[in-house]
């Protein structure tokens, strides 16, 4: 029922001719065993639409959580699909640490995605000290809690949620299948508490130093539905492994 989806972060790097490069390499591997999509930095985002073709979802790393006006530097969900973006990354724990996202910025965004029919992947997860003080899942439940609240099941449809250890993003270290299943069947148990057609159909991904030699195994756990990659996204082969897995 849950197709896997591998979902590509590629953060504030990439050119015009990486772009092409990265998008004519997945093109160019035909038909994969997966959803793919791609999150570029904003300036090639219509570039990415063009290359992409049909198969290819592209999306963007971060919208506006207000719909038009004077919000200097900010970009609107409507003027994402505007020029074809079909996704929108929304809550990465870089906005959330370094641009002050809070939970209730993260659920007014989520909403002007879904009513611009844009699919919302929310990131949430925990720091290594709220692991470490044994919060993982209460850490996770509270940033999710405001979109069980106030989205309606119909919303829930166009959400994605991104589970991303904070330890685990950029550091080369991965959470264990183990400690990433654990927290993946909490997050379902949560949408299940709320509505159990929910809990089935809505797709959990793992993001934190996945590459194409461990994605097999976290994409294998019974509750990750495939992954969210930041820096091995940005290496076709890579990116490509981690798809085959
Ligand atoms: C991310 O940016 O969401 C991410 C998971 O990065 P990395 O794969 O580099 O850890």
């Amino acid at each position: 029922m849950r197709r896997t989806l591998v979902a590509g972060n590629w953060k504030m790097n990439a050119s015009r001719a990486q772009t092409e490069t990265l998008l004519s390499g997945i093109r160019d591997a035909g038909d994969l065993p997966c959803d793919v999509a791609v999150f570029p930095p904003y300036p090639y985002l219509s570039q990415a639409v063009e290359a992409a073709g049909a198969t290819v979802s592209v999306g963007a790393q971060n919208c506006a959580d207000q719909t038009s006006g004077a919000y200097t530097g900010e970009v609107a969900c409507d003027m994402l699909s505007d020029i074809g973006a079909s996704m929108v990354i929304i809550g990465h724990s870089e906005r959330r640490t370094l641009y002050g996202e809070t939970d209730d910025v993260v659920l007014r965004k989520t909403r002007l995605a879904i009513d611009c029919g844009l699919t919302a992947v929310v990131c949430v997860g925990e720091t290594l000290e709220q692991r470490k003080s044994g919060n993982a899942e209460a850490v996770v439940k509270t940033q999710l809690s405001l979109l069980l609240s106030e989205l309606s099941d119909t919303d829930w449809q166009s959400v994605v949620i991104a589970y991303e250890p904070v330890w685990a993003i950029g550091t080369g270290e991965t959470a264990t299948p183990e400690q990433a299943q654990a927290v993946h069947a909490h997050i379902r148990a949560l949408l299940a508490a709320r509505n159990e057609s929910l809990a089935a159909s809505t797709r959990l991904l793992y993001g934190g130093s996945v590459k194409a030699a461990n994605a097999a195994e976290l994409f294998s756990q019974q509750d990750i539905d495939g992954g969210h990659v930041g820096g091995a996204s940005l290496d076709v082969a890579e990116f490509l492994g981690i798809c085959r897995a």
